[in-house]
């Protein structure tokens, strides 16, 4: 049987919407039947084919990895899962058998395999996975909300990464993932929180989630800012959200001495002075994907209040995907949704 699906058909940029064999789950496998779709910074990597993508992504190979589905089938073996059940997926498929898998680090897993990246993802009327990344889901949260939870669960392992309770927190990059992560240091009882970027649409979406003041530092001094703010000897909390180098350093210059950075922001290498990261007895930690954890926080916090509705700016039938990756090159978006029920 075929199926709909976008498609990275062949090495160059775009992607094509075409009719593809649908998947049978195997033994431990899971089908689920996509409901919606939302569009990760990822998926626009591998959109405009960018020299990460072309040493990363090997066509032809149906990508995306933010959903929400029912399950479809179960494969056999699968226990605990039942056909019809509202569910979204972990997109990050683990060993399982390695040092920090077995610890319950699987964020760690080194041999790690990508849904949408490194095997066939969501952007499909199906997907299969192993039911041992099936997450259920509560009823309390809308399709649109779920759809983006990969993106939100890796905002909540950074935001949550150090104490934020009573802090300023400092959060270069407001792309929607810096953007959730302000939001989620608010709720989660920061002082202050200060989101920076060079693109005022995004501040805008900043403010509008919650940040206490945002800065653009192409044409604003963060120091003024922070003095502003009553923030006097520094960020207790940074969270690099950009990838950017310039970003990346002036976080180093901005924190309190002893204060505490999580990295998620990739790309751009930076003339970091370790000096100062000595000298100001900083605190570095990389962070990649999230963890299971994660995953029931993202449902708690929205149950107590977190909303991330206004993040979602643009809304588009699948078969208009290239209104989606439009919106997301400009930069002024939030998270884009891709529909992939008929009748909705
Ligand atoms: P995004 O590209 O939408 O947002 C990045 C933002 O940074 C943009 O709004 C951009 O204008 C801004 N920016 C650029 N230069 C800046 C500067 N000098 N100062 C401040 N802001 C600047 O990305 P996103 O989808 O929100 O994701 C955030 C980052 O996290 C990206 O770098 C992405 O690759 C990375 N990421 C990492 C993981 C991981 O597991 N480590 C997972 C997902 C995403
Ligand atoms: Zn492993």
């Amino acid at each position: 049987m075929l199926m709909d699906a976008l498609v990275k058909a062949e090495a160059g940029p775009g992607l094509k919407l075409m009719k593809v064999e649908k998947p049978t789950p195997s033994f431990g496998e899971v089908l689920i039947k996509i409901s919606k779709t939302a569009i990760c910074g990822t998926d626009v990597h591998i959109y405009n084919w960018d020299p990460w993508s072309q040493e990363h992504i090997h066509p032809p190979m149906t990508i995306g990895h933010e959903y929400v589905g029912h399950i479809a089938e179960l494969g056999a073996g699968v226990q605990g899962f039942h056909v019809g059940q509202r569910v979204s997926g972990e997109g990050h498929i683990v060993c399982g058998i390695c040092r920090n898998c077995r610890a319950g680090n699987e964020q760690w897993c080194k041999f790690t395999k990508g849904v949408g990246v490194d095997r066939n993802g969501a952007f499909a009327e199906y997907v299969c996975i192993p039911a041992t990344n099936v997450i259920p889901l509560k009823d309390t949260i809308p399709d649109e909300l779920v759809a983006f939870f990969d993106a939100y669960g890796n905002a909540a392992h950074t935001a949550l990464a150090f104490d934020v309770a009573g802090e300023d927190v400092l959060v270069t990059g407001a792309g929607p993932i810096g953007v959730m992560a302000a939001a989620i240091c608010r709720h989660n009882g920061a002082r202050r929180v200060v989101v920076t970027d060079i693109n005022d649409y995004r501040l805008e979406m900043a403010k509008k989630l919650g940040a206490t003041a945002v800065v653009n530092t192409k044409r604003e001094d963060l120091k003024a800012v922070m003095h502003e703010q009553g923030i006097v000897e520094g960020f207790d909390v940074g969270l690099e959200m950009s990838g950017a180098a310039a970003a990346r350093d002036q976080m180093i210059d901005s924190m309190r001495n002893g204060g505490k950075i999580a990295l998620l922001g990739i790309g751009g290498s930076s003339n970091v002075d370790w000096n100062k990261i000595i000298w100001n007895g900083l605190t570095l930690k990389g962070i990649y994907g999230r963890t299971y954890d994660t995953w029931y926080k993202l449902t708690a916090m929205i149950e107590a209040g977190l909303d991330l509705k206004p993040l979602i700016t643009h809304r588009f039938d699948y078969h208009d995907f290239e209104k989606g990756f439009e919106a997301m090159n400009s930069g002024n978006s939030g998270k884009v949704i891709l529909n992939w029920e008929a009748d909705k």
